[in-house]
């Protein structure tokens, strides 16, 4: 921790500073300015009190953090990049992905024609929800078990691995069953004890990102898995909540450069939530690309205007075909495959 005093205190006052830290258990290094005294506390905060609360005594201006709150998901813990690999399928790798399918499993017939019509079109995972996150208890709320058995079986018809969104522990055996990837989906991005039942599964896990959710908490929920022993963890940026009613959300495409700046861990862009509106599908995925996410989570419906949730987003089959060919020269731009 940095702890910088007010300029002028008394000696006794900057002494009962040096005396505190050194009682919880740090051990203080003091830099004299012309101005003001600025002291360094060195420890380890898992095993001490943390030194934040010193702010609040009135001869001390600032108490800032030496080391980022984050570890294992950071760069400076792994420079190189980190791959998650999902049935044969690299995802952070030279490959490009495109998760692609409808936003909730709605019966045998919607789902296996979405998903051989995406894979055809170069989808390389199939998405769709069995459990569904919806703002009112009297919307739609997913096939459940039914819906995991018939993802089940397009991934036995297609060849392709399964993504699909864990909502509660309660059901974490029962989706990791059949989930290749379990998403933890914006509502619960600061689930804890979700995030850790997730990552106990060790299915690897894409992390939304959380409604409201600053860029330092996203990477401290994603620490969350790294500390329970999965390190197959993705980010997926999703929209975040802001006074725009034009989009459902704002997709944050800052987040790309910055998730891999902080971050040796692949992110993903959904940009089907993040819009809300089919028409702008195509163009953010362009930009996604272009700024170098490293896969693409999509709504697909084979009739949206009749889909059972989020209608007003899913792509239908030829304007998903027509999206693929025009992701083409850009996923080769980005230097990916
Ligand atoms: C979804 O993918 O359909 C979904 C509900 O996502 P989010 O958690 O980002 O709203
Ligand atoms: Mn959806």
């Amino acid at each position: 921790m940095i702890i910088v005093l007010k300029p002028k205190i008394a000696k006794r006052d900057e002494l009962a500073v040096l005396k505190e830290i050194r009682k919880l258990g740090y051990r203080p290094h003091i830099m004299r300015g012309v101005e003001r005294t600025v002291i360094g506390a060195i420890g380890d905060e898992r095993t001490h009190q943390s030194l934040e609360t010193l702010v609040s005594w009135p001869q001390i201006e600032s108490v800032t953090p030496i080391q980022k709150r984050f570890k294992l998901v950071s760069r400076e813990a792994h420079p190189a990049n980190s791959t998650v690999k999902v049935r044969g399928e690299v995802i952070g790798g030279k490959r490009f992905h495109v998760m692609a399918g409808p936003c909730s499993v709605e019966s045998e017939k919607q789902l296996l024609t979405t998903a051989h019509a995406v894979a055809e079109a170069g989808a390389t995972i199939l998405r769709g929800g069995a459990f569904k996150p919806r703002t009112s208890p009297y919307e739609f709320q997913g096939l459940g078990e039914k819906g995991l058995k018939l993802l089940d079986k397009a991934r036995r018809e297609t060849g392709l691995p399964v993504i699909t969104e864990l909502l509660s522990e309660q059901h974490a055996e029962l989706v990791a069953e059949y989930a290749d990837i379990l998403q933890i989906g914006t509502r619960n991005a600061q689930n804890f004890q979700l995030l850790i039942a997730a990552a106990k599964t060790g299915k690897p896990v894409l992390l939304k990102r959380g409604l409201s959710m600053k860029i330092e908490e996203w990477l401290l929920a994603g620490e969350y898995v790294l500390a329970n022993e999965n390190c197959n963890l993705m980010f997926c940026e999703r929209g975040i909540r802001t006074f725009e009613t034009y989009t459902r959300n704002t997709l944050d495409l800052s987040t790309i450069p910055i998730i891999k700046n902080e971050s040796h861990l692949p992110i993903v862009v959904d940009p089907s939530q993040g819009a809300g509106r089919a028409d702008l599908i195509a163009a953010m995925c362009k930009g996604a690309v272009a700024m170098g996410a490293d896969a693409l989570l999509i709504e697909v419906h084979p009739n949206p205007a009749e889909a059972w949730s989020d209608g007003a987003q899913q792509l239908s089959i030829d304007k998903f075909k027509q999206l693929t060919r025009e992701l083409k020269p850009f996923i080769a731009a980005a230097g990916r495959e």
